[in-house]
């Protein structure tokens, strides 16, 4: 490891320290502080260190997010100019700056002509806090403020602010005080789950169709938005049958419920194309980004909207009165803007789509795909999941399913590489500038993983 980052504590040390005062994401944080977190020091490319000197190929890009990889010195360079030249200024007082003019130049660049403005945040949770404010304000200002209930998933993943956790469909979250009125949820289309009997189009249509029964249920005229990620992400990287979209987008538009997509992990090239609504071929009227957007070097979000939503608030909405100190950050909005420049350069997406993303499809279909830990194998661009399953052929899960992928995923930290577990099934997202190399150590390291969990239960 570069001496520049040799350990400059003990990692006991920080372990202590970070126990002490530090409460983290989604964990058991005594549990946590009894094992100590590993110390992440350094990243360059898709490789981390931690702070002993442990190397590991990161198979999640951060938290699906660092799609360039690490150590980007154009990036950095691109926060350096800015926080020398205006690190702040605020979208309030009547002004705005080049660095945030830029970035929405070269977003709507990229963005179907479908879409002309977006209003930015700090998050993706945010993005979608914002969403449910400005799709309510866009009804009351066409004339239907009883357009206000968001419908979402069950398993759906929006955030964790009170809004957004309201509108995924994480029970667990509900449960701890995240549920609120005006929010409903229809089932998921997990066909390897719960599709039955039926075919993966018929399941699709199936699910689809409980959209149109609970906007009957509610009544459209109280119906704002069906919100949803156009393939699951952590609720466990489910991409849904062909047939499920355009299903979705023919209900929304029967009965005037606006059709917002979650892009925060699907946007930006992780499935081939710039935003995952284009791969599945469906079209939104809202789009929530983040994570992409900025490779993760620095936090930022946004919500885009159609011409439709921003002609009706901008021509006839007046103020709409919401406003983040930190919107359109000048140092957030260059990184983001040089982000957009090196995937469009360097033709990052266009190589998921024609190389990266079949390269890595195809491999995982020939080593998994008679694998005996392994039922289903989904996904498509540089994203996939493994689904455990007892018996492939009646899609049998296992009873402790969660327990089979969270052990496979921890042997994976033990062989150095990172993906990630969630319910039955193991995820890899690798950043977007993956390589044959790093593509084939994660291939290599994953099978390790799935071949000594399968050896630990019996069946291999
Ligand atoms: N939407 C989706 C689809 C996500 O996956 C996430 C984060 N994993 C969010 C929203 C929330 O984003 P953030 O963590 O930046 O608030």
């Amino acid at each position: 490891m570069n001496a520049r980052f040799k350990a400059q504590r003990e990692t006991r040390d920080y372990q202590a320290s970070d126990a002490a005062h530090h409460i983290h994401a989604f964990l058991d944080q005594k549990a946590l502080n009894a094992e100590g977190p590993r110390v992440m020091v350094r990243g360059e490319g898709l490789y981390l260190w931690d702070n002993d000197g442990k190397r590991y190929l990161d198979g999640m890009s951060g938290l699906w997010c660092t799609n360039l990889g690490y150590g980007r010195q154009d990036l950095n360079a691109a926060a350096a100019r800015q926080l020398e030249q205006l690190p702040y200024y605020n979208m309030f007082f009547h002004t705005t700056h080049p660095a945030v003019v830029e970035l929405s130049e070269q977003l709507f660049e990229l963005l179907p002509d479908h879409y002309s403005h977006a209003l930015y945040t700090n998050s993706g949770s945010e993005a979608n806090e914002v969403l449910i404010r400005t799709v309510r304000r866009y009804w009351q200002v066409v004339g239907k403020p009883g357009k206000r209930i968001m419908i979402g998933r069950w398993n759906g993943y929006h955030g964790s602010t009170l809004g957004s956790t309201a509108l995924g469909g994480m029970q667990f979250m509900h449960e701890m005080g995240g549920m609120l009125p005006d929010f409903a949820h229809i089932d998921e289309p997990y066909w390897f789950a719960h599709g039955g009997e039926l075919t993966p189009a018929e399941f699709g249509r199936r699910c689809a169709l409980q959209l149109e029964e609970k906007i009957l249920e509610l009544g459209a005229e109280n119906v704002a938005a069906f919100v949803a990620e156009p393939f699951q992400g952590a609720g466990g990287m489910i991409f849904p049958p062909e047939s499920y979209w355009p299903e979705i987008q023919r209900i929304c538009r029967q009965y005037d419920v606006l059709l917002c997509a979650d892009e925060v992990i699907g946007g930006f090239g992780r499935t081939g194309e710039w935003f995952a609504h284009q791969h599945f071929g469906f079209q939104p009227d809202t789009l929530s980004i983040a994570k992409g957007l900025t490779s993760g070097y620095i936090p930022m979000g946004g919500l885009v909207l159609s011409k439709r939503i921003a002609e009706a608030l901008v021509e006839q909405g007046g103020v709409f009165a919401h406003g983040l100190t930190y919107a359109g950050h000048p140092v957030a909005a260059a990184v983001a803007a040089a982000n957009l420049r090196a995937l469009r350069d360097e033709g990052i997406v266009e190589r998921v789509k024609d190389e990266t993303g079949p390269y890595l499809q195809r491999c995982l279909r020939e080593l998994f795909g008679d694998h005996p830990l392994v039922g289903d194998i989904q996904g498509t661009g540089l994203v996939a999941a493994l689904q455990f399953a007892e018996d492939k052929a009646t899609r049998k899960r296992f009873d402790n399913e969660s327990d089979i992928a969270w052990r496979c995923r921890t042997i994976g930290f033990e062989e150095g590489v990172i993906i990630r577990s969630t319910l039955g099934r193991v995820i890899m997202a690798p950043a977007l500038v993956a390589g044959r190399t790093e593509l084939d150590e994660l291939l290599e390291k994953t099978k390790l993983a799935v071949d000594r969990t399968a050896q630990e239960l019996g069946r291999l």
